[in-house]
């Protein structure tokens, strides 16, 4: 039944729901997989066999006793180490978190425990959700099942490797830039970004509150959509939570047409700098969208070009002061100061010193310079001005279209070590998902093809806040009309990983 790790989560669920296979039997399957190629794939910090088995059983057992489940209750999943379970060692791959075993549970972790979801572990990230590459865990990096040479993306890069190599059929992510969505785009996955609120940030370790999101992270559109309605909906622990429901989203990710529905290319997100191949493949998925009847539109959004800088200015303030809880005394790491006197002030440096990683320190710096006194107005308060620029252009890109779509990432994935030591071209790949996190708008990617090194490219859509079902509309034709002409999954066409035997 090995064949099992090769269904998407609706198909699953189908057979599930059907008693042909149990939970116990996928969810085994999945494990099995995990343990041949994590070896080779490193996507998972913890696993949690015995947590997920039972789990599993006990959807069986509610199953067989006749109770209606929803609609995903058996399908397993894999989790970001960046969204708190309870009981389960959490880390956001930060050594100052090793070992750290959470009180409770995400809000998230809930719902997906609610509805029947066996957790099968955590995937490994960069740390605190700081990167692009995964290559900024402390734990080491994930490899792209695609190529093992490259990354796997980031700052998700854990959860996106585990769904392309078939560990996991579903994912949790989070997105504060991109790190679901440029994950997805270069392991030929799918994955989306909610609108800002529409999942209960409770119990994520936040990076930058006012940008965070989490989401799902899946092989097709419809099983996005469908892990998107597990986790969203209004949560009072979350103050920042949407109190009316976003819903609609596995009925429109099944539509099968798009009169009338008008498509906004951005001319910002796009052009120099964008792999030659990634433009063509981009240019291909809007001709078919074209044939499937939507409406073609150029739109503008010159603010756009300044997002990357408001978001290196917005985030790293909000980091350095979500970070300033990680001091020694309430979680994981405590290293007390070789010399001199131990104090709180002494503790606290130890710690920070040995337990963040360099791009973690990086960030704590900027974000605090940014808002110290005298800079505060220069940075901080010109980035937020910005980013009300970057709404009003979307307000007036949304008056002409009705999803605006670019390609997610300006390049496929690239090599490990290629931009490490350049925090800048690291940055920059961030370019095209970012405005979507500064306006708190929905965005999906899933991939359009391949690019001329063989290697996958990502399709980014873009709708308006609580419009996420017509993302999930106009990928779910999209993806329709694309394995049609590949004769199947992209993911079909991923080399075979070697199956180590552990
Ligand atoms: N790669 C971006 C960054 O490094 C986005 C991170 C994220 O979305 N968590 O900040």
């Amino acid at each position: 039944m090995s064949d099992l790790t090769r269904r998407t989560a609706a198909e699953l669920a189908e057979l599930l729901r059907s008693r042909e296979v149990s939970s116990v039997e996928v969810t085994q399957a999945h494990l099995d997989r995990m343990a041949a190629v994590e070896g080779a794939v490193g996507a998972f910090l913890h696993t949690n066999t015995e947590e997920a088995l039972a789990a599993a059983a006990e959807v069986d057992a509610r199953r067989s006793a006749g109770e209606d489940l929803p609609e995903l209750a058996g399908v397993p999943i894999a989790v970001k180490d960046v969204v708190v379970t309870k009981g389960q060692v959490t880390t956001a791959a930060s050594k100052i978190l090793e070992g750290w075993v959470p009180p409770y549970d995400a809000t998230l972790v809930r719902k997906l425990r609610e509805a029947g979801l066996p957790i099968l572990g955590k995937t490994n990230m960069d740390e605190f959700a700081m990167g692009s590459s995964t290559e900024h865990s402390a734990f080491g990096p994930t490899r792209n099942p695609w190529d093992l040479e490259r990354i796997p993306g980031g700052s998700g890069g854990g959860s996106a490797a585990a769904v392309a190599a078939f560990e996991a059929p579903l994912a949790i992510g989070t997105d504060t830039g991109g790190s679901i969505r440029q994950p997805a785009a270069v392991t030929g996955t799918v994955g989306a970004k909610p609108t800002y609120g529409g999942v209960s940030r409770y119990g994520l370790i936040a990076m930058a509150s006012s940008l965070d999101q989490a989401g799902p992270v899946s092989r097709t559109v419809l099983d996005s959509a469908l892990l998107h309605e597990v986790i969203g909906g209004h949560d009072p622990l979350d103050s920042t939570s949407l109190t009316d429901p976003v819903g609609g989203l596995a009925e429109a990710a099944r539509s099968r047409d798009l009169a009338g529905v008008r498509v906004g290319i951005v001319s910002e997100l796009g052009g120099e700098g964008y792999q030659p191949g990634v433009r063509a493949s981009f240019e291909h998925a809007v001709e078919l969208l074209r044939s499937a009847g939507a409406e073609i539109v150029e739109v503008s959004c010159p603010s756009f070009d300044y997002a990357l800088a408001a978001y290196y200015l917005i985030m790293p303030a909000e980091a350095s002061s979500n970070l300033a809880k990680f001091d020694g005394m309430r979680f994981g790491l405590r290293v007390e100061p070789e010399s001199g006197p131990v104090t709180a002030e002494t503790v606290m440096a130890a710690t920070r010193g040995a337990g963040f990683g360099d791009e973690v320190k990086r960030r704590i710096i900027l974000g605090t310079h940014a808002l110290s006194a005298g800079y505060y107005d220069a940075y901080y308060g010109s980035a937020q001005k910005v980013r009300t620029l970057i709404q009003r252009d979307f307000a007036a890109a949304f008056a002409d279209a009705d999803v605006l779509v670019s390609p997610t990432s300006p390049t496929t994935a690239f090599r490990f070590g290629e931009k490490l030591d350049d925090p800048l071209a690291m940055y920059l790949n961030d370019i095209a998902t970012i405005p979507a996190n500064l306006a708190g708008v929905p965005g999906l990617s899933l991939p359009s093809g391949l690019s001329d090194d063989g290697l996958p490219v990502g399709f980014q859509i873009l709708a308006p806040a609580r419009e996420d079902a017509r993302m999930y509309r106009v990928g779910g034709v999209l993806e329709r009309l694309l394995t049609a002409e590949w004769g199947g999954p992209l993911l079909d066409r991923a080399p075979e990983l070697e199956v180590s035997s552990r």
